[in-house]
């Protein structure tokens, strides 16, 4: 383990790309019905058995007919010799005459163009069209393969299933996709203060919300929880906790316990049973942020407080556990916007602000942050909608463009 700056703290990006060369992604990988797909990692690219749509059909409600059978300058009158529904399959038209054709109905061979309804006359004998003066050849018409052609490859392995793939998928016909299996990801909070919400915090104790926190961020990610509950401060109940921990899941996340007190037991027991490879990270908050492996199986060690959990897992765990799990595409958008705030110290660590836009009466966006930005302040992170990231060793002066990251992109 090696450390590179005055502080002793590693930079963000070093600690980042250090871990990442250490996430392998797990091969394991299952068919599941597209429709239970969402959030999970295609592990094969995706072709096209077919054009979609297959057929050239209506874009509107109108007639189908032959440009050749329209008048340049004049209305023209056509007998009505076809009626095609959505879902019909057409003969051909006769020449002369038109076809009443609905939206998604298959256009008819020998028609080359659509007039909506709405430019029209029906009656009796016939439909009443328009001179072409005011039609273009081959109007409202949507080719056979204008949104997907045969063959083509539509998804790339290593894609990440949002509603639009769902929809692409089902609409090429697939009926089961093969996924890399959801990554298991153990979770266990340290320290004897906690309690579980729905029991009573006695004097001294206050309620684990760290484990809640993590339950729902890995969860967001398509993840399966392997809950461990909470670990008493002792390096006995820490050694088994993290043993377990590593025998049951892929990736092994803790929360507290990683600092210098004596009552921190999580570094001395990965480096017992393991390595650690990581300590300290020039972050704020989240400084003492600990990875390595216990019994081969790699390990993030997240500080205590909530907060510091919250940035932690967004900035150094999430990019690591995307990439075991098989996504080719972990980057995240980040947004440069002024802020309406300063910071006249410049500081030795990368922080991360929970911030808020705001437009002003000019309309321009400006990032506020929350007034507490104490690590235990968890309230921040829900008054918050990204995190404004203030470089390490600059002054930040009201009006400068800092890095915006929306949690919603995380
Ligand atoms: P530690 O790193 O274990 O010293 O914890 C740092 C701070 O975070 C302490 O104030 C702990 O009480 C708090 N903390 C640790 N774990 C949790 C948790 N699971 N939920 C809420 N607060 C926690
Ligand atoms: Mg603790």
């Amino acid at each position: 383990m090696s450390c590179c700056s005055a502080s002793g703290l590693m930079p963000v990006s070093e600690a980042l790309e250090r871990m990442l060369a250490q996430a392998n992604t797990i091969a394991d990988t299952e068919w599941v019905a597209t429709e239970k797909a969402l959030g999970r990692v295609l592990s094969e690219a995706q072709f096209s058995p077919v054009d979609v749509p297959p057929l050239d059909n209506s874009a509107m409600d109108g007639y189908a007919l032959r440009w050749e059978d329209l008048d340049a300058e004049q209305s023209v009158h056509l007998p009505v010799s076809l009626r095609v529904p959505a879902g019909a399959a057409p003969s051909e038209l006769e020449e002369g005459t038109a076809a009443r054709i609905f939206t998604g109905a298959p256009i008819p061979t020998n028609a080359n163009l659509v007039v909506m309804q709405e430019d029209t006359q029906a009656d009796q004998a016939g439909v009443s069209l328009p001179p072409r003066a005011e039609l273009k050849a081959g109007q409202h018409i949507r080719p056979a393969g204008q949104d997907i052609t045969q063959g083509q490859q539509v998804l790339e392995a290593n894609t990440r299933l949002r509603a639009q793939e769902l929809g692409v998928l089902a609409s090429i016909g697939v009926a089961r996709v093969p996924v890399v299996r959801r990554l298991r990801v153990a979770v266990l909070s340290t320290g004897d203060e906690l309690v579980e919400p729905g029991t009573e915090a006695k004097p001294g104790q206050i309620f684990n919300s760290n484990r809640y926190t993590l339950a729902g961020l890995v969860a967001q990610l398509g993840m399966e929880f392997v809950d461990l509950g909470i670990v008493e401060d002792t390096a006995e109940a820490t050694e088994r906790a993290l043993l377990d921990a590593a025998t049951q899941a892929d990736v092994v996340i803790s929360s507290g316990g990683v600092s210098v007190g004596e009552e921190d037991h999580v570094k001395a027991t990965v480096e017992k049973l393991g390595e650690l490879k990581l300590w300290k990270l020039a972050i704020k908050p989240g400084k003492p942020l600990a990875f390595g492996e216990v019994a081969g199986t790699p390990f993030i060690g997240l500080p205590g407080n909530p907060t510091s959990v919250f940035v932690t897992f967004h900035i150094a765990a999430r990019a690591f556990l995307l990439k075991m799990q098989g996504v080719r595409d972990i980057s995240y958008p980040k947004y440069r916007l002024p802020v309406s705030f300063s910071r006249s110290r410049a500081a030795p660590r990368e922080e991360y602000l929970r911030v808020r836009t705001r437009v002003d009466a000019g309309g321009v966006m400006r990032l506020e942050s929350y007034d507490n930005q104490s690590s235990g302040v968890l309230f921040s992170a829900t008054w918050g909608t990204g995190f404004a990231v203030l470089a390490r060793d600059t002054v930040v002066e009201e009006g400068d463009l800092v890095d915006y990251i929306p949690f919603a992109e995380l």
